[in-house]
């Protein structure tokens, strides 16, 4: 097929845009890569409202090992996380590990990881970057995407055998991909908000212990952070918005640090912790489920536009990488040819595994902020840990098999499930022998005092 025919436009240049541009240049299509904002990689900031370093794990890395980049990111980038750091509120900290000895998670600037694949994808000469294009309308069927560009209104470009949607929670493509008719679309924000603070590096070194992700759990709200290659801390405060609004004076504010997480105090810095909350804007989360993904072989929805999901299992990014792969790995089975096949499977087979790491995120915020701190969720996690490191394949805990695999997230979830009932059913026959034990010990009693009688 001519280079010409063969043109796929991606919307949005963010995470999974830039690293499916990537992908689909490696199966000779002619990629234009649009993107709503300024070039990153020539601004020194991040945009305002996104989490500024990112937790990279199996799956996120499978898809940039497929891109060749794998390697570069984790041998000058990425800060292994081994465990989680609890931190009590009495100053007191306990790190509880994440997996079998020596698996980690990956703490990754966002800015130096997008850059990397923009610059990945411009060394392909398949692939054009096209900034500052704020997508108005796509068109699926004529190939046509209308875009707003700073000097004029509308441009139109056209030709494209596929749109592939990559352009976020608030998806553009999306809403065209609605007008196509037999599209399900749901959309949740939870009562919690999320502000953004930072624990700066001291004399040039961390203010805490490197290579944990700390978590300052408290119930109805928590804390989090994931260190930085500037020896600093991003440090995410997740809370009801309720609460948010509460904070309103400077004494408001220390008195809340003060009471739930002093020990982050002297980290942050009082003057930094009152400017913060109380200029920064409270940023949203929410969780979108769609389906399908898919127009026919002519428009498709990757990334957060086809699964938005709130951050607490640090799978959004990791998410999105995989439908790369996926769709890499479908490409090679079914040819590219037609691309009605490829795109209908990736619906087919994507639908309930995205619909279920959505849930699985909503359930690790309570597990976060809440479970770390039960006796009950330590001893399921030592009994997990001991099952798994006796039987690997068998007994693969549902945090590893998220993390630390490529297991389908729908299986994570049914894997768990049965864990679950084993578990139950151990349980009620360790009581059924307990009970039984202790009935058959009073039977003796009572026949000894009848005797003795
Ligand atoms: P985005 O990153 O949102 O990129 C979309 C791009 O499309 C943007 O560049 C945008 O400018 C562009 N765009 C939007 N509209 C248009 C338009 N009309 N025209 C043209 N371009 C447009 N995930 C993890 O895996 N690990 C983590 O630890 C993690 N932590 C997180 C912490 C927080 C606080 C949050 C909020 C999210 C976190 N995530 C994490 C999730 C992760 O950030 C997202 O899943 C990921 O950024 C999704 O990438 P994306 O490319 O699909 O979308």
């Amino acid at each position: 097929m001519d280079q010409q025919d063969n043109k796929i436009a991606v919307v949005g240049a963010g995470l999974v845009g830039a690293a499916c541009a990537c992908m689909l240049s490696r199966h000779g299509f002619a990629v234009d890569l649009f993107e709503l904002r300024s070039d990153l990689r020539l601004s020194s900031k991040l945009s305002v409202g996104r989490s500024i370093n990112l937790a990279l794990s199996a799956r996120g890395l499978h898809t940039l090992r497929l891109l060749g980049v794998a390697d570069e990111i984790l041998e000058r980038h990425a800060i292994p996380m081994y465990a989680r750091m609890i931190h009590n509120v009495d100053g007191r900290t306990e790190p509880i590990p994440y997996g079998a000895s020596g698996q980690c998670i990956y703490s990754v600037g966002r800015k130096y990881l997008l850059e990397l694949l923009l610059f990945r994808a411009e060394r392909d000469d398949n692939v054009r970057l096209h900034f500052d294009h704020k997508l108005l309308r796509a068109r699926f069927h004529q190939g046509s995407l209308e875009f707003s560009t700073p000097d004029r209104d509308a441009v139109t470009k056209s030709g494209y055998r596929a749109i592939i949607g990559c352009d976020g929670v608030f998806s553009r493509v999306r809403q065209d991909v609605m007008r196509c008719g037999r599209f399900d679309f749901e959309q949740k924000y939870i009562d919690h908000g999320y502000i953004e603070l930072c624990i700066p590096a001291k004399d040039n070194e961390f203010q805490m212990a490197v290579n944990f992700l700390h978590i300052w759990p408290r119930g109805e709200f928590m804390m989090i952070a994931l260190p930085n290659q500037d020896k600093s801390y991003t440090v995410t405060l997740f809370m009801p918005f309720e609460k948010f609004e509460a904070l309103t004076t400077a004494e408001k504010i220390l008195k809340f640090f003060e009471t739930h997480f002093p020990d982050s105090i002297p980290l942050i810095g009082r003057e930094s912790l009152i400017q913060t909350l109380t200029t920064v804007e409270v940023s949203s989360l929410a969780s979108v489920k769609c389906s399908p993904y898919h127009v026919g072989g002519r428009g498709l929805l990757l990334g957060d536009a086809a699964h938005a999901m709130v951050p607490f299992y640090g799978q959004g990014m990791n998410c999105g990488f995989e439908d790369v792969s996926i769709l890499d790995e479908l490409f090679t089975a079914l040819g590219t040819s037609d691309l009605e096949k490829p795109f209908e499977t990736f619906s087919e087979v994507r639908r309930e595994d995205a619909h279920a790491i959505v849930e699985l995120a909503l359930y690790n915020y309570i597990e976060m902020r809440h479970l770390v701190n039960s006796v009950w969720f330590r001893l399921r996690k030592k009994f997990d840990s001991s099952l798994h490191w006796m039987f690997p394949k068998f007994w693969v805990p549902l945090y590893t098999s998220v993390t630390f695999s490529r297991m389908k997230y729908s299986e994570c979830i049914s894997n768990r499930a049965w864990q679950d009932k084993v578990l139950r059913n151990s349980l009620r026959s360790i009581g059924l022998l307990a009970l039984g034990v202790s009935l058959a010990y009073a039977a003796s009693r009572m026949r000894i005092n009848v005797r003795l009688h």
